[in-house]
């Protein structure tokens, strides 16, 4: 029986929450008074927000100041016994929204799986205790129709609005509320389900000896039955073991071939076995298995020596490692040491390099000891990565971008691999944030050291451990005997003189094929570009098909027999004629994936040929499958994007062939040249591991180029003091900070009006910055959106980057503010890349 004090004998308490909406504030919910001794920052609470909708939210912190200017509404639900998020996470979560310019709300919703969020649905039922024909009240048509559906069926808010075909039944429900005629109530839908496993045991009557002597007494005619209770009894160590009578065993394992299923039924119905479920986690947290110790080499305990060095003055380190230096194997010993030291680990990975083949490496070594959080794992797993960290079952966590989200309380480690990845960046939605530099926060907030690991750093990393703001270890020799490839260039303005390109190939590049796979060698070729055909075209008149809803032109893709919008998914058939000029001369222009995989087939029809990009991977297993083909050399000649050039370890490639160098270096982008180094770098790198020389072919029709020239010669230092020289001449970062604003508007003259006038505020209000346009990015429609941006150069060090950030916040409200801009939307992208 519940007992009941007096109301006011308990204080009343409020709590702030934090609710995944993208509105800058938190907000006040009344905390019910039997909940005043269990709210706590950082529980999950359900609360109502606005007249329908309800939301899970975060604790964020527990007062008695009643808001000023509203009634508090009460929390309806607290979630969790303890925190689900740390104080540390929200100090990160308050770091990331002020850093990247967005709100808590959105950082949050990035920040939990979805399946800690609930799904809730407000439901509607007829009150018990109302009937229509006696009630004394007075109901409208609208209200009567929902009375009488009511009297079938319980439903829920949308369900009504649809049902009645109004959007607004706030009005409606308060009416029948107040005339008894309806309840509401709220359910609650927890999305996450662990997982179950049936098994089987002894009933508790059978478990005891006498019992036993008695059961094979009777089960001696039953050879059937007593071998599955032999089985079990074997399987099983019984008998006053209470702990293993829990576990139980699976079905599986005590049906043999010849132990039929319906012996297995005769006993449970004999009361002898029982089924029964327990939970199991996704992720075992049973003893790593012991596996040989791989000792380092000379030169990777000289730099293992150097690290930890290093650690002792800067607690983040960049380990500048030229591809299979043995990066990894170091990895794993700083990790090991740092889990004996009871730290916990991160290991960040780029989102296309968490391949199966490290991941694979890595759970040799640490075993069910490692979680792995990944973007492709269904949200269950993601839950129990989670709450797995969060009881500090979990010590160490393998895992992508998200991943720095995790509630570590006690973090000891983070490495960072392959830190230059453009894919640590987040695009969209907000938190546009970088995970190498939220990892960096994140690290300080825990006093954890970092390894930045990369054959090729970003410019920005390398210029931090020269200044010696980072330490800096190096790696020059690939582990063993393994020599870095050759590299040399087909130089296409020559070839094409000599007439030796047959289609897209030049005549060296076919060469070096036909000869790697005469000698049974592999060969991966990569061109940074899916599809057939990046532009269709009337050689008529010149007609480009273009997608309806963005100003770019449409992909043909041959094995859809369709052209598509690579930015918004948009599709048509391919025409046959021309719509302007009825001609039929329709062509295709440039190649991608698919165009090169065709060829390859014709000038090699005996080798067998994959492809590996968006296209063929968008399974969960498609990734996978294409890589173990390769891995066991069903398939000798891979042909894919930059899938292929990150982190993937094959023994028998010995040529790797790079198309449209050209492309990459001249792209319009500041970081253009660093991009197309490091790609060209990491895919040559694919080539010769271990014992045999391999050999990189790129295909270009710039050979002087000096990016090129720093390639042939792997000399990344010559590389980026030339880069970094560049970038100071021209005040680009590492020398500024930048923040790209995005206005994105239906209208076109509404988006460069908006755009206009937001960059003459900033101009006339923020000192000591650069305002660089509004001007059409590259691709100025998409969605049917209008796009106009405005960059803003910080110059690093003299600015206040709070008070700058603040400025243009308020410039934005403003122009929102505006009537004609109400529907323009305005985004910010802080150190876009
Ligand atoms: P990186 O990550 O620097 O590209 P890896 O760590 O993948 O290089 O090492 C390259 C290859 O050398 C891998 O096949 C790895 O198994 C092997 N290797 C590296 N260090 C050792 C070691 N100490 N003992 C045995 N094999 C090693
Ligand atoms: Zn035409
Ligand atoms: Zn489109």
């Amino acid at each position: 029986m519940e007992i009941f004090e007096p109301e006011d004998s308990r204080s009343t308490l409020f709590a702030e929450i934090l609710l995944p909406v993208p509105i800058p504030k938190l907000f006040t919910y009344r905390v019910p008074a039997k909940l005043n001794d269990h709210v706590r920052t950082g529980q999950r609470a359900i609360v109502q927000f606005g007249d329908r909708k309800v939301l899970t939210g975060l604790i964020y912190n527990v007062h008695e100041t009643p808001p000023k200017d509203y009634e508090a509404k009460y929390i309806l639900e607290v979630l969790d016994e303890f925190p689900s998020v740390t104080d540390v996470q929200l100090k990160f979560f308050q770091w990331m929204a002020d850093y990247y310019m967005c709100t808590m709300g959105e950082v949050m919703n990035a920040a939990l799986p979805a399946g800690l969020k609930l799904s809730s649905e407000s439901m509607v039922q007829l009150h018990p205790a109302f009937s229509l024909e006696e009630s004394e009240h007075a109901f409208s048509e609208k209200e009567q129709m929902l009375l009488k559906r009511l009297q079938h069926d319980t439903l829920t808010y949308s369900e009504i609005a649809k049902f009645l075909g109004v959007k607004y039944i706030y009005s409606i429900l308060k009416s029948l509320t107040g005339k008894n005629a309806i309840v509401l109530f709220e359910e609650v839908k927890e999305k996450y389900k662990p997982r179950t496993e049936k098994r089987i045991r002894l009933t508790a009557e059978m478990n005891k000896e006498e019992a036993l002597e008695e059961l094979f007494k009777t089960l001696s005619s039953k050879p059937k039955q007593e071998s599955v209770v032999l089985k079990y009894l074997q399987e099983v160590p019984v008998l006053h073991d209470h702990a293993n009578n829990k576990t139980g065993i699976t079905k599986k394992d005590l049906l043999t071939d010849d132990i039929s299923e319906s012996s297995l039924h005769t006993l449970i119905k004999n009361n002898v076995f029982e089924e029964f479920e327990i939970v199991v986690p996704r992720f075992g947290f049973e003893e790593a298995h012991e596996v040989p110790v791989v000792l380092l080499s000379e030169e990777q305990q000289r730099a293992q020596g150097e690290i930890f060095k290093s650690f002792e003055q800067h607690n983040i380190t960049l380990l500048h490692g030229i591809t299979g230096s043995g990066k990894t194997e170091i990895y794993i010993n700083l990790i090991k040491k740092a889990l004996e030291s009871d730290a916990q680990v991160l290991y960040l990975l780029p989102e296309i390099a968490l391949t199966t083949q490290i991941v694979q490496r890595l759970k040799k070594v640490f075993g069910p000891a490692m979680g792995v959080y990944h973007s492709k794992f269904s949200d269950n797993e993601r839950v129990e990565v989670w709450n797995g960290v969060l009881s500090g079952k979990l010590k160490f966590v393998t895992g992508v971008r998200s991943s720095v989200f995790l509630p570590f309380d006690n973090l000891g480690l983070i490495i960072i691999d392959e830190e230059h990845d453009a894919s640590y960046k987040q695009q969209e939605p907000a938190p546009r944030y970088h995970a190498r530099d939220a990892a960096l926060v994140m690290a300080q907030l825990h006093h954890a050291k970092v390894l930045l690991g990369s054959a090729t750093p970003a410019v920005e990393t390398y210029y931090h451990a020269e200044q010696n703001k980072y330490g800096l270890v190096r790696l020059d020799k690939r582990f063993g005997d393994a020599q870095l490839p050759e590299i040399v260039l087909a130089d296409m303005g020559e070839e094409r003189k000599r007439k030796t390109i047959k289609g897209e190939f030049s005549g060296l590049l076919l060469k070096n094929i036909g000869e790697a796979l005469s000698l049974k060698e592999q060969v991966i070729i990569f061109q940074n570009r899916r599809g057939y055909s990046p532009m269709v075209n009337c050689e008529d008149c010149g007609w480009v098909p273009k997608c309806v809803n963005c100003a770019v032109s449409l992909t043909y893709h041959q094995f859809r027999n369709a052209m598509v919008c690579h930015y918004c998914g948009y599709r048509e058939a391919l025409k046959s004629n021309c719509p302007v000029c009825t001609s039929t001369r329709i062509t295709t222009v440039g190649y991608g994936t698919e165009k090169l995989e065709e060829e390859l087939k014709l000038h090699f029809p005996d080798a067998s040929v994959q492809r590996m990009d968006l296209d063929t991977t968008r399974s969960k297993t498609g990734y996978d499958s294409i890589i173990e083909q390769f891995e066991t050399g069903q398939t000798q000649v891979l042909v894919g994007t930059q899938m292929v050039t990150k982190g993937l370890d094959f023994d028998k490639v010995s040529l790797v062939g790079v198309f449209n160098a050209d492309r990459m270096m001249h792209f319009p982008d500041f970081r253009s040249y660093e991009r197309a180094y490091q790609l060209i770098t990491q895919v040559s790198g694919r080539a010769g591991r271990r014992d045999k020389k391999g050999k990189v072919v790129i295909q270009t029709s710039s050979p002087e180029h000096p990016v090129l020239t720093h390639i042939l010669h792997h000399h990344y230092q010559e590389f980026y003091r030339r880069e970094v020289d560049d970038r100071k001449q021209h005040s680009y970062p590492p020398f500024s900070r930048l923040i790209e604003i995005t206005v994105k508007h239906i209208d076109k003259k509404a988006c460069r009006d908006a755009a206009v006038m937001l960059a003459e505020q900033l101009r006339t209000h923020l000192q000591g910055v650069r305002i660089l346009g509004p001007g059409e990015p590259m691709i100025s429609k998409i969605r049917n959106q209008f796009l106009m941006s405005v960059l803003i150069k910080i110059p690093r060090g003299k600015s206040d980057l709070v008070q700058i950030k603040t400025i243009i916040q308020q410039h934005i409200d403003q122009v929102l503010k505006e009537k004609i801009f109400r529907n323009a939307r305005i985004i910010c992208d802080v150190d876009p890349v």
